[in-house]
C-alpha cells in the first residue's frame, strides 16, 4: 500500500557541480534559473538590454548565440558593458559548427564567456569532427571554462543514428525507431562527454543537456542519461512552442523529471509573440520551481475562480492588482530578504473558502459573495485581525498589504 511518503519529491539525483562563473550547477546546489537571448549578439546595444532584462527577471546565467566573427567580438564588449552597469550574470557562448575556430580566432571572446556550449551533432565538419570537437575542449581548458554538451535531436548525430539503427536491424528490431532515436540522443551526449574526458576536461566541467521536442521523449531521454551518468543535468524543452502550449509542455515534462529528483538547471524555451516580453520564459521557470516547493522567489497571490456565488469583479480586480504590486517590489523582497520564505497572499470571493484559505496565508481576505452581508473578514498569520465595509475594501486591503510587507 502506497504512503503519503510516496508521493514526497524524490531526493536530487547526486551530480557533479560545475562552477559556472561563480553559480553552481549540479551538487545538490539549487536548481539554476537561464534564459536565452534571441537579439544578434553582434549588436552590442540590444544584447546588453536584453541580457540585463533576462537578468533582472532572475534569470542566473543568460546564453547568447556566437555564430559568427562579428559576434565573437562583440562578446568582450557586452561583458564589460554589463559590469559597468553592476550586472555580473554569467555569459554562455552558444556555438554550433565554427566554435572551434570562432574561440581560437578570438581569445577575447573565450574568456569572457563563462561556459561554452557544444552541440555534438554539428560541432564540426563531418570528417573533421573529433579533431574540431578536441579543440573546442582545448579551449575550455586552457580558459578554465566549462562546456555544456547540448544534444538536440533536431540537429542528432546521424553518424551515430545510423549506426545504431543498423545494429537494431542486424539484432531483428527489439527497440521502435522512436526508441533507437531516443537511445541516439542519450548515446551522443555519453560518447560526447566520456571524450571530454578522455581529451583532459576534468567531470566538474562538464554539464549535460539532450533536448527534444515531445513531453513524453523528453522524460525518457533525461531518466535514461540520469540513469547512466552523475554529469549535472541542464533540463529543458526544445521548441517547446508559443503560448499556452509552451507553457504547459515545458512545465509538465519539467515538472515530473523534478519530481524525481532530476534536473539541475532549467530553462524554458518560449517562443516569443512578435514584440513579446522574452523574460517570460523566465518567469515561467520560477513559477514551476515555487509552485512545486523547490525555491522561492517570488510573493505568492492565492486567488479563487470565482463562480456563480460571486458576480462581481472586485475580488479578481483586487487580486490581479495585489499581484501586480508585490511583483513590482519582487527584486527589493529577493535582496531584502533571501532565503525567507516567500510572502503568501489570498484574495478570494466568498465565504465558502476564503475564511479557510486565507488562515493558510500570510495575510488573507475573504470578499463577501452575492447576498453575503458585505463585510470581508481580513486573517493576519492566520488570526482573524479585523473586518473591512464599505465601498473602499480594495483599497484598505491593499494598504494592510503593503504595511505588512514593510513589517
Ligand atoms: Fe466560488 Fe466562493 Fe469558491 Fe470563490 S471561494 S470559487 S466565490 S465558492
Amino acid at each position: 500500500m502506497s504512503s503519503a511518503f510516496d508521493f514526497e519529491p524524490q531526493p536530487r539525483r547526486a551530480s557533479v557541480a560545475v562552477d559556472v562563473g561563480g553559480v553552481i550547477v549540479g551538487g545538490g546546489a539549487p536548481v539554476v534559473v537561464q534564459s536565452m537571448t534571441n537579439t544578434d549578439t553582434a549588436d552590442v546595444d540590444q544584447t546588453v538590454a536584453q541580457v540585463a532584462a533576462l537578468h533582472k527577471a532572475g534569470s542566473e546565467l543568460v546564453r547568447i548565440t556566437v555564430d559568427r566573427d562579428e559576434s565573437a567580438a562583440a562578446v568582450p564588449k557586452i561583458r564589460e558593458r554589463l559590469l559597468r552597469l553592476g550586472i555580473d550574470v554569467p555569459l554562455v557562448g552558444d556555438f554550433h559548427y565554427i566554435g572551434h575556430k570562432l574561440l581560437a580566432d578570438h581569445p577575447a571572446c573565450a574568456e569572457a564567456l563563462a561556459k561554452y556550449r557544444i552541440n555534438p551533432g554539428n560541432v564540426g565538419f563531418k570528417d573533421k569532427k573529433d579533431k574540431q570537437f578536441a579543440e573546442i575542449i582545448a579551449m575550455a581548458m586552457r580558459y578554465d571554462k566549462p562546456v555544456r554538451i547540448g544534444v538536440n535531436w533536431g540537429s542528432l548525430d546521424q553518424e551515430l543514428l545510423t549506426r545504431l539503427m543498423d545494429e537494431n536491424q542486424a539484432k531483428g528490431f527489439p527497440l521502435t525507431a522512436q526508441q533507437v532515436t531516443r537511445e541516439t540522443i542519450v548515446q551522443s551526449a555519453l560518447l560526447s562527454a566520456e571524450l571530454a574526458e578522455e581529451l583532459g576536461l576534468p567531470r566538474n566541467r562538464i554539464i549535460l543537456s539532450a533536448k527534444v521536442s515531445g513531453v513524453q521523449d523528453l522524460i525518457a531521454v533525461y531518466a535514461m542519461l540520469a540513469a547512466r551518468s552523475d554529469h549535472a543535468l541542464h533540463l529543458g524543452l526544445t521548441e517547446a512552442g508559443m503560448g499556452t502550449k509552451g507553457i504547459v509542455a515545458s512545465s509538465a515534462s519539467l515538472g515530473i523529471l523534478m519530481q524525481q529528483g532530476i534536473g539541475d538547471t532549467i530553462r524554458i524555451s518560449l517562443t516569443p509573440e512578435p514584440g513579446g516580453d522574452r523574460t517570460r520564459e523566465v518567469q515561467v521557470a520560477q513559477e514551476l520551481l515555487q509552485v512545486m516547493g523547490f525555491r522561492q522567489f517570488i510573493p505568492v497571490v492565492a486567488a479563487c475562480p470565482g463562480c456563480g456565488r460571486t458576480t462581481s469583479t472586485v475580488f479578481q480586480e483586487l487580486a490581479q492588482k495585489i499581484q501586480e504590486d508585490i511583483r513590482a517590489s519582487m527584486p527589493v523582497w529577493r535582496e531584502k530578504y533571501p532565503g525567507v520564505e516567500a510572502l503568501k497572499v489570498a484574495v478570494m470571493g466568498c465565504i465558502v473558502n476564503g475564511p479557510g484559505e486565507s488562515k493558510h496565508a500570510d495575510i488573507g481576505i475573504s470578499l463577501p459573495g452575492t447576498g453575503e452581508t458585505p463585510a470581508a473578514p481580513v486573517f493576519i498569520d492566520g488570526q482573524k485581525a479585523m473586518t473591512l465595509r464599505g465601498p473602499k475594501i480594495a483599497e484598505e486591503f491593499q494598504l494592510l498589504v503593503a504595511d505588512y510587507i514593510e513589517k
